[in-house]
Order: C-alpha cells, then structure tokens, then sequence
C-alpha cells in the first residue's frame, strides 16, 4: 500500500486522481487532502475517502472546515490551514507519492518540500518547475525522489523517450521531441475579433475539460509556452529541439523523432485520468477509467505548425527560455496576473501578451539560483504586473 498526499485535491486534476484511487483501493490510501477554500467539495472528498490529514490553505475558510469535521461522523480527521501546513503534509513520513496539482505559484514551496523529503512527485502544477527551473530538478536529484509528469504532453514524451534518457549518449538519439497541441478554442477565429472575447468563451476548451487558468492558457496558447520550457526542463534538451505541432483532434499527446527516422508517439482520448493511470502505477500499468481510444471514429489525424502572430503568448515563452535566469519566472507570473485579470474582466483578452511582453521588459535576464531570488523575482514581477493591469485597465 502506498500513501498517497493530493496537493490540490478539490481542482481538476485532484478529481481525476480520486476517481483513479478510487479504482485501486488495494495499491493506494489516501493520506491527506488539500484545498484552498472549496471546503465543501472538500468535505464531501472526505467523507468518501476518510484521509488521515485535510489541509484547508485559506485560513478563514480553514476555521469553518475545522468546525464542520469537528461536529460530523468524521472528526478524527487532523484538519490543519494554511499555506505552511500543505509542506508539512507533502513530506509526512506515511506519504510515499505527492500529486502536485495546485494551480500557479502557490504549489512551488509544498512542491518543493516533496521532493526534498525524497518523495515520488506526480507533477502536473507546471508553474512550479517553470518559475524554479533547476532548482526543482537539483532537489529531486539530491534526495533520491521520483518526478514523474502529469501533464499529458510530457507523460506521452516520458513514454516515447528511450531508456536512460537521462545520459549524454541515449539523449543523442534523439532529434526533436514534438509538443503537439490542440490550438484551443480561437485556432480559427479571425485575429481581428480576439478583442472582444469573454472568459467563458476562453474556458470553454474543444477537447479538455480543465481549470480556468489552464483553459486560459490554453486559449492563448501560453500553456504550450509553459509546457516548452517544461519539455526542456524535464528532458534536458535545447529549445531548438522541441518542435510545437498544432494537432486538433488531441489524440496524438507528443512525439518523439528520432535519429534513425523513427517517430514514437503516444496516443489515447483526452482525458487526463490516463497520464494519472500511468504515474501512479509506473513502471506498472493499471485501469484509469479511460474509455478505449476508438481509432476508425476518429479517422484523420491533422498538423499544422503554429501562427505566431496569432499566438504572441508563444514567443514570448520562447523568449523566456532563451533568455534563460530569472524571465521563465518573470513570465509565469506576468501570465498568472494577467490571466486572473482578464477573467475578471478588468483586461481584454489581447492584453494578456501586453502585459507579460512589458513585465519581461523591466527584467535582465540574471541567474535565478536560489529559492530566495526565485520567491522575490515572482513578487516583485507580480506587482509590476498589476501595475500594468492597473493601465490597461478598461
Ligand atoms: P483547478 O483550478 O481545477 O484546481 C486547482 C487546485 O489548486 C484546487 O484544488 C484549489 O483548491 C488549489 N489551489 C488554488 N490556489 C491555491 C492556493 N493559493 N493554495 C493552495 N491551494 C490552491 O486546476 P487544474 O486544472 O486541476 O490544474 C492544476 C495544475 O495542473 C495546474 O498547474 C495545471 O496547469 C496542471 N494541469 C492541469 C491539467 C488539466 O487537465 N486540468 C492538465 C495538465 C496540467
Ligand atoms: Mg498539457
């Protein structure tokens, strides 16, 4: 039995992993819960599951949750609040793996403690390794934990990749690695109406059905930005070498071409109970729930390269990379800024690029190698952002 901690439990991905667990009761328990102020989901989640620990991060919420376990059928449940409790119950010792899926900067530090503690890190919460780059990387490495990815591009890259992908020789065989995405929902609108599009027109994904920050991102496409740098991250590989490929039926998740003409790639219907399948019993395999991908209905597979004057958002990832330091931070928070601004309306939707493109300006791109400088660039990015948002606003 391995105990399972799901940071995030209450989002997306959480669901998803539940719905996984509750499908293998006999391999995994669940040992804690986390959210950040759904209580009632959350509550629900643990009269299903009793977990050991529920972590509420929103500490007024907190103390409603606490009050609430404490008067019900379940109140052995530990209820802890805070952001500082969601590190304490990544690194307990009856925890083996840790399902990062918070959304955005907030899931760095429990992330983090993790992998230092030496634990197996199913990673969705992309934000956290693109804001700390090698930071994250070097932790896993040093403490002997597992990063195993979440996100579907790079479980099907992780599929694809050779053995030992890790060494200078095997990395050789590979040529490129194709980053395929869907293009979400204004793949085809014409640019000139991207002005007026409103948050649930953006959230409202073809083939996926995600948080609105991701779906976002995936509108704009900066999801494939962050996904790049995630890709080079993960995979020790040059941006030059990560081809993106627009692909609209999403059933192909990524590719790998290799030197010999070979191209690998991984494929099965939208739904990220696959990836979570397949890093919870890795090296194994298992049950998701998944329905089997039916190849005849779905007929012709399509590639296009991507339209970067309809995408800025990718460029400005680009850049991010090349840059290298502190702009990957710098643009996952401009993004994360922007992003919350335009849901709530106070920015249109073409103004995301605009004030990621301006934040990165106020930046060189110096090392960030230390967590502190990580945490004070994220900060000071964050409010040079909001300042710009403030400008913009309309
Ligand atoms: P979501 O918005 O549905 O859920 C986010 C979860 O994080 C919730 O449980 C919420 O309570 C928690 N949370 C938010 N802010 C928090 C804070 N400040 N402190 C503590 N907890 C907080 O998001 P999602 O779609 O499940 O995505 C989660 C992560 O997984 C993101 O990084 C996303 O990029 C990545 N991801 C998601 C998908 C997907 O299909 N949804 C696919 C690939 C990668
Ligand atoms: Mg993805």
């Amino acid at each position: 039995m391995k105990g399972l901690c799901i940071l995030g439990a209450t989002g997306s991905i959480g669901v998803s992993t539940l719905d996984v667990v509750s499908r293998h009761q006999d391999r995994y328990k669940i040992v804690a819960l986390t959210a950040n102020g759904n209580i009632d989901a959350l509550f629900q989640q643990c009269l299903e599951y009793k977990p050991q620990y529920a972590v509420v991060a929103d500490e007024d919420k907190g103390k409603v949750f606490k009050e609430k376990i404490a008067s019900s059928k379940i109140s052995n449940i530990i209820v802890l609040t805070g952001a500082k409790a969601l590190e304490e119950v990544a690194t307990l010792d009856q925890v083996d793996s840790v399902m990062a899926a918070i959304v955005g900067a907030a899931g760095l530090l429990p992330t983090l403690a993790a992998a230092e503690a030496g634990k197996t890190v199913l990673l969705a919460n992309k934000e956290a390794l693109v804001m700390s780059g090698d930071i994250l990387l070097h932790a896993v490495k040093k403490s002997g934990a597992k990063l195993l990815p979440i996100d579907s591009e790079h479980n099907a890259i992780f599929q694809c990749m050779p053995a030992g992908y890790e060494t200078a020789s095997q990395a050789k065989e590979v040529r490129r690695i194709l980053l395929t995405a869907s293009g979400g929902p204004f793949r085809e609108t014409p640019i000139e109406q991207l002005d007026n599009v409103t948050p649930e027109q953006a959230v409202a994904h073809p083939n996926w059905d995600m948080g609105r920050k991701i779906s976002v991102d995936s509108a704009t496409m900066m999801n494939k930005g962050l996904e790049l740098i995630e890709a080079c991250l993960l995979f020790s590989v040059p941006s030059k070498k990560v081809q993106v490929v627009i692909h609209p039926q999403s059933v192909i998740h990524s590719m790998v071409d290799y030197v010999d003409g070979t191209i690998l790639a991984q494929m099965g219907n939208p739904d990220m109970r696959i990836p979570i399948a397949h890093a919870m019993a890795w090296p194994e395999r298992f049950d998701s729930g998944a329905e089997p991908l039916d190849i005849f209905a779905v007929k012709h597979l399509a590639f296009e390269a991507p339209d970067l004057q309809r995408f800025p958002c990718l460029s400005l990832a680009n850049q991010a990379i090349d840059a290298g330091g502190m702009m990957p931070t710098v643009l996952n928070a401009a993004n994360e800024i922007a992003v919350e601004a335009f849901l709530q309306e106070q920015i249109r939707y073409t103004d995301i690029p605009v004030v990621i493109e301006q934040c990165m300006g106020k930046f060189s791109p110096e090392k960030a190698d230390t967590l502190e400088i990580v945490l004070q660039t994220n900060e000071t990015a964050r409010n040079y952002s909001r300042e710009i948002v403030q400008q913009l606003r309309h």
